[in-house]
């Protein structure tokens, strides 16, 4: 599979919100600018094909692996960084024996102490989720399980309650990290169910990606971070979007990233406010923007082994978009 056979699919909830909703229709259909592909764009940006250790399995950071149970989702983001795979129902789903490879790759590196179950969606495979909770979560060597979730935004009616259950039995900290982009996203529905995970013993994080046209500006993130907390959920990260192709248009100019954060800092609560980093293209990790209170360069960055790093694809990026800009107007 490659991005090009990146499915389109929405649910009634995303349907019914994206006749409202600009912001929502853009996040989900599909768009002619997704042509638009400089060399800048990768299919696997944060290169996690080659940090795969067994099928399902991404082992990049030292004490923590990323867990794929399944490629599906309720409704498919346009700006997917898992693209390449992800909304591939037959090939993605761990069978049993896959789950037990996990285990003993596990078993075998004893230093992994975090497991971060994501996809695809593994909200849509109650099933599976449930057995890896329960087999994972019985290693000692596990302290900290992550699960990362769109369906309470994208389908909150279809939420199986009962993964609540599950959360309340584990002895590990279970953190529930949801994708909210714009507050159109907080509904009534969507609030209910965060309400069951929270009272499920669960803790709830948000991360966005800052997305043109969609949220990227000071008003929107402001009631987007302001009405999270309130319901419960603590704003984690703000990405800048990944150059995954086909999400070319999603890209907001790095500088006025830097200054709606700027300016969410000096406003919001600690509480409210994420942070704001990068996923540097290649892999080089989660790096943090510093934000205008500091003079810095913008063009350099350390990397995770404080190697000193060019942020070539940024500035090849503002160059391959303005000749975009170019040929369009011709
Ligand atoms: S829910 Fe997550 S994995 Fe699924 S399409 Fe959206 S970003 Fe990709």
């Amino acid at each position: 599979m490659s991005t090009k056979d990146f499915k389109f699919q929405v649910t009634k909830h995303i349907e019914g919100l994206a006749k409202k909703s600009p912001a929502i229709y853009s996040q989900f259909y599909p768009s002619e600018a997704e042509e638009i592909n400089p060399p800048c764009m990768y299919e696997d940006p944060l290169i996690e094909e080659r940090y795969t250790v067994t099928k399902g399995l991404v082992h990049k950071y030292g004490n923590r692996v990323l867990c794929l149970l399944t490629l599906v989702c309720g409704a498919y983001c346009r700006f997917c960084t898992r693209k390449r795979k992800v909304s591939d129902a037959l090939g993605g789903l761990l069978t049993d024996e896959d789950l037990q490879n996990i285990e003993n790759y596990l078993v075998a590196h004893p230093n992994i102490n975090e497991i971060i179950f994501s996809g695809g969606d593994p909200f849509t495979n109650p099933v599976v989720l449930k057995k890896a909770l329960k087999k994972f979560g019985a290693l000692p060597q596990i302290k900290v399980i992550r699960i990362g979730t769109r369906m309470p935004i994208v389908a909150p009616e279809n939420v199986d309650l009962t993964i609540g259950d599950a959360i309340r039995e584990m002895k590990q900290p279970v953190y529930l990290l949801m994708n909210f982009e714009h507050p159109d996203e907080i509904t009534e529905e969507t609030r209910s169910v965060c309400e069951h995970f929270r009272k499920s013993g669960a803790m709830l994080l948000s991360q966005s990606i800052f997305l043109k046209g969609v949220n990227d500006n000071y008003d929107t993130l402001y009631k987007l971070f302001s009405g999270l907390i309130e319901i419960g959920v603590k704003p984690y990260y703000i990405f800048r979007c990944d150059p995954v192709e086909g999400a070319f248009h999603f890209m907001t100019d790095f500088e006025k990233e830097i200054e709606i954060m700027t300016k969410l800092r000096s406003n919001l609560s600690g509480m409210a406010c994420p942070m704001y980093v990068i996923d540097v293209p290649q892999g080089a990790g989660k790096i943090p923007v510093p934000l205008n209170y500091w003079n810095f360069d913008k063009t350099t960055y350390k990397d995770f082994h404080g190697v000193e790093q060019k942020l070539v694809e940024f500035a090849t990026h503002e160059v391959k978009k303005e000749k975009v800009r170019e040929r369009a107007k011709r």
